[in-house]
């Protein structure tokens, strides 16, 4: 049973299933959500036999660093091995009001984006609400401090694990863990149009965020495969009905890439498309990724069609480049060990 992954009440449930004492229930869950414990040796107050039982019955299943990598500018790159051997990664960030965590809801994606590392390493699976949640808390401890935000924007595809997704929120921002505000985290989606409908249905004060990339159906389809099952204006339009029926502001991701989406003609459709919508737009310098063909748009090119979305009223910003000198795209790092992995399985046959 992945303990991580279990409500209060399921925790306390699951205790009473096995003859432990309430009071205990109460006991494990402040030391993994509030002192986040990643064992049962650190939980002073319970006795020595229960903490052995408890690791035989309930194993505590945290993501465990295998390589972290920290950029001049501080932001910390994360790869962890979980407890089935597959890598995931994850991306600290200090801003001024604090410190992000962009964390992974899978290892690997099935939406096969051509200009994102995390498709080449392909699927594997999708990760319990307790690993993602793992994620946060390993941050946690790094940090030495609160994680104030949190991005769910590294590998995986949210709506793709909708429900451990969900119950990652829940326990992320239960007043008797670490009690992250809802309005502190955003949700990045592909554009999954079913999934975005059910969050909508939810009303939660989260950021909803789309990686948009592309104004038209033309350019998204060679860059972005789910935009063939769900066109760009389907996309746009659910995005208005969203806006207007959670009074949230949604974030487009869009992604500078030299050729391919940066053309002026480009920000003007963009902007035609999004008038009216209470939305932002971060235009985001890509890192180089040596598989990808892709290459990050020039500073001029990102000024001129960052002043055309301005000028017709889309508020816009360039994203601040963090970690370009360690592999921080989703991803990279998974790559890297999974080929490693490969050279010495190779050199062993
Ligand atoms: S950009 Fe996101 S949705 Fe697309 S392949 Fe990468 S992780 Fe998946």
């Amino acid at each position: 049973m992945d303990i991580l992954s279990l409500s209060f009440d399921e925790l306390s449930s699951a205790f009473a299933e096995n003859s432990i004492q309430g009071f205990r229930a109460k006991q494990v869950y402040e030391w993994l959500h509030r002192h986040l414990a990643v064992s049962y040796d650190e939980m002073t107050n319970l006795p020595k036999a229960l903490r052995a039982e408890l690791a035989e019955k309930f194993p505590i299943n945290t993501c465990k660093p295998e390589r972290v990598q920290t950029a001049s500018d501080s932001t910390v790159k994360f790869l962890y091995s979980l407890s089935d051997g597959e890598f995931i990664e994850s991306v600290l960030m200090k801003y001024k009001y604090g410190y992000t965590v962009c964390v992974s809801s899978q290892v690997g994606c099935k939406m096969g984006c051509r200009f994102c590392a995390s498709a080449l390493g392909g699927y594997k699976r999708s990760l319990t609400a307790g690993e993602i949640l793992s994620q946060v808390y390993a941050a946690q401890r790094h940090a030495g401090e609160r994680i104030s935000h949190i991005v769910l924007m590294g590998m995986g595809e949210p709506m793709d694990n909708f429900e451990n997704v969900m119950k990652f929120i829940s326990l992320v921002t239960d007043e008797n863990g670490i009690n992250l505000s809802m309005r502190n985290i955003s949700l990045s989606t592909c554009g999954v149009l079913p999934g975005i409908e059910r969050l909508m249905d939810k009303r939660l004060q989260l950021t909803l965020s789309i990686s948009l990339h592309a104004p038209n159906d033309a350019i998204r389809n060679a860059i972005m495969p789910v935009n063939r099952k769900y066109p760009v204006d389907e996309l746009l339009a659910l995005c208005r009905r969203y806006a207007e029926t959670t009074s949230r502001r949604i974030s487009f991701e869009y992604s500078m890439m030299s050729g391919v989406n940066d053309s002026d003609e480009c920000a003007r459709e963009l902007a035609s498309k999004l008038r009216g919508m209470l939305c932002h737009v971060n235009l985001i310098p890509i890192n180089e990724v040596a598989e990808s063909p892709f290459r990050p748009s020039s500073q001029e090119r990102i000024k001129s069609f960052s002043a055309i979305l301005s000028a017709s009223g889309i508020s816009t910003t360039v994203r601040r480049k963090l970690g370009s000198d360690i592999d921080a795209s989703c991803g990279q790092l998974r790559l890297k060990s999974i080929r490693e992995r490969g050279n010495s399985d190779a050199s062993r046959s």
